[in-house]
């Protein structure tokens, strides 16, 4: 079975049916990348920069930051990888950096609100970025976006990034290509207009999941309660995909759910562009993917937008895994 898996490394990532998807890895470091690169990975869909923020004493300078993502950028050799800018807050805390004491963390001080908040760190961050961008095929994405303003502040930072990169002489992609997480309920209900704000969409299931269901993601007592394939998730999942397609825009996925691979067939069923998913589950999706065919995914989804409970939605899943194995 693992050595069935392993030669799949090299296979390209198509449905029985010929739709292609891309499947790439989420990291957090140069050495999480190194194992990514070995299973065949279409770039990095996830690179989750708050991990360079941790275990240290002070936050990284820009040079440190440039060096890290010009070398991600440069090791993947053409392929794109998508950084994230800082997530901290929430699950994630810095020794150095007091964040306040808050009844409710993932509702709190944490992410783009951070960086709106303290715009120095942010910029010096953009700036790191940008500078990447000259060295291979570097896209941007900003976390837990909830509303146009953010979006846009987010950007006149960066075209204030840019201004002072040209006029210091420092080399970076103009066109680097800037877009959102999805992953709190109110920026699903605005996708639409989120949409023609930026160049992609990547939907984060893991805090959408939390938020939609309003089920702390960390909270044991009421583990149970969190259900990625519930009714609701699923009718947010549609419509961020279907917002993303009415403004051409791409659309990927990055949560937990994009590498589980019971979930393959909504995601052919929906056409998503991407699927991003920590290294060790890329080629079981894949191989779930190369049985799976898209046409009769589309069927299947209809029938899963009907069902009413998880559990129906689970064994759904589970006839149309037998049926086609
Ligand atoms: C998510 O929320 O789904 C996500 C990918 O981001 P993180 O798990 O880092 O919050
Ligand atoms: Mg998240």
């Amino acid at each position: 079975e693992r050595r069935k898996l392993h030669q799949l490394a090299g296979v390209s990532a198509v449905s029985a049916d010929g739709k292609t998807i891309a499947l790439a890895a989420n990291i957090s470091s140069l050495k999480e990348l190194e194992v990514a690169l070995p299973v065949g990975i279409h770039g990095v869909g996830l690179f989750r920069t708050e991990f360079l923020y941790m275990d240290r004493t002070d936050f990284p300078d820009e040079e440190e930051q440039f060096e890290v993502y010009r070398t991600v950028a440069e090791k993947l050799n053409g392929q794109p990888v998508v950084i994230r800018t800082l997530d901290i807050g929430g699950d994630k805390q810095l020794d150095y950096f007091e964040l306040p004491e808050e009844d409710n963390p993932f509702l709190g001080y944490r992410a783009i609100r951070i960086s709106l908040d303290r715009k120095d760190l942010f910029k010096t961050q953009l700036r790191a970025i940008l500078r990447a961008s000259h060295y291979g095929q570097v896209k941007m994405m900003y976390p837990l976006i909830s509303s146009v303003e953010e979006v846009r502040a987010a950007n006149t930072l960066l075209e204030e990034a840019k201004r002072e990169l040209h006029a210091e002489g420092l080399p970076f992609n103009q066109h680097m290509p800037i877009g959102i997480m999805i992953e709190v309920p109110a920026a699903v209900q605005i996708a639409d207009m989120l949409a023609e704000e930026v160049d992609f969409f990547s939907i984060g299931t893991n805090d959408l999941v939390q938020f939609a269901l309003a089920v702390d993601r960390m909270n044991d007592q009421i583990a149970h309660l969190y259900e990625p394939l519930h009714p609701a998730v699923l009718r947010m999942l549609k419509a961020t995909v279907e917002a993303a397609k009415s403004r051409g825009i791409k659309v990927g996925v990055c949560g937990e759910l994009a590498g589980d691979s019971r979930a393959l067939p909504i995601w052919l069923g929906l056409d998503v562009d991407e699927l991003s998913m920590s290294s060790p589950t890329v080629l079981n999706v894949k191989n779930r993917l190369l049985g799976t065919s898209q046409t009769d995914s589309r069927e299947l989804l209809s029938a899963l937008m009907d069902c009413r409970t998880s559990a129906e939605i689970g064994t759904t899943l589970l006839e149309f895994k037998r049926k086609s194995d």
